[in-house]
């Protein structure tokens, strides 16, 4: 039996679109037979509570996971043995770049912003051996040997997207998300990855990196976003958007669970309730635009 999973950082407070993908995962898994799992990405922005904060919101709107809460924190040497598997292969390199030179070379016209130019990628071993007493320790990255790589998503069909040479190990030691979330995803036996779709541009590169390190490309579906009253990603300071300010208001985790499914199109009902006839062909396309201010009501429902 495969699993579905959802994955959040716990950097603060869920707020109503993370808790829309959360419920949106947990449906695709959920009606496909699948196991529902929750892992918890923490190698940074960690927020002391955030949590225990989440899984209680999460509970709160209806949603039931299987298992035991992974944390990626507990799981850092499956990370370094992959790394270690992909520098014995010949496919990483250090990097002594700062944030900055990344930058200024990625404005230039060799691709889309964030995509890593490769200046120490054919360094010599002369000039590898100066940077040795760099202060700042090096970052360890990819060798590729594609620019681009194809993914199949539910909602989005073929999508194909730039593969460069990502982090595989952060300059301060922590594995990067990138390579974190596939050896997590290939372990937990997770087959359908369910999320925002901000990540659908990263996904090439994940699926890429799986290829390499041997490991199983997962079923894809990248969910639309919900977006504040000015088109922006929602955020924190756009009003009430998280449960606990909705609750502060007088509203009910019922009521904010309803009204997140009126928001994809469904009937005001729990995830339970709307399992039986969950088609994602029916969802809307478009991202959700909420205005923060005040309850979060039912409305536009079918
Ligand atoms: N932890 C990531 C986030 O909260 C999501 C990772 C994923 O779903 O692959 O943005």
């Amino acid at each position: 039996m495969g699993a579905g999973r959802y994955a959040p950082s716990p950097s603060g407070d869920l707020h109503l679109g993370n808790l829309r993908t959360a419920v949106l995962a947990w449906l695709f898994a959920r009606s496909t037979g699948r196991r529902f799992l929750i892992r918890i990405d923490d190698l940074d922005r960690v927020r002391p509570g955030a949590e225990q904060r989440q899984l209680a919101d999460l509970a709160a709107i209806g949603l039931d996971w299987d298992g035991h809460v992974v944390r990626q924190s507990d799981r850092l040497p499956r990370y370094q043995a992959a790394i270690d598997e992909l520098t014995a292969a010949g496919r990483t390199y250090e990097c002594y770049c700062t944030r900055r030179e990344i930058q200024q070379a990625a404005t230039a016209p060799h691709g889309p912003l964030g995509h890593y130019p490769g200046t120490c990628r054919n360094l010599t071993d002369a000039q590898r051996a100066a940077h040795r007493g760099d202060e700042r320790p090096a970052a360890l990255r990819l060798r590729v040997t594609t620019g681009e790589f194809d993914i199949v998503d539910e909602l989005h069909g073929h999508y194909r997207g730039p593969v460069d040479d990502v982090v595989l190990r952060r300059g301060d030691g922590i594995p990067a998300y990138n390579l974190a979330v596939v050896v997590d995803d290939a372990e937990q036996g997770i087959d359908q990855v369910v999320r925002g779709d901000d990540l659908l541009p990263s996904t090439p590169r994940q699926a890429y990196l799986a290829t390499l390190l041997g490991l199983p490309v997962p079923q894809y579906a990248h969910v639309p976003l919900v977006l504040n009253a000015a088109g922006k990603r929602l955020a924190k300071r756009d009003g009430a958007v998280t449960l606990a300010d909705q609750l502060a208001l007088g509203n009910t985790p019922d009521r904010v669970a309803a009204a997140l499914a009126c928001s994809l199109g469904f009937p005001p009902l729990s995830p339970a309730e709307l399992l039986d006839g969950f088609d994602p062909a029916n969802m809307p396309e478009e991202p959700w635009i909420l205005d923060g201010n005040g309850l979060l009501q039912p409305a536009r429902c079918p």
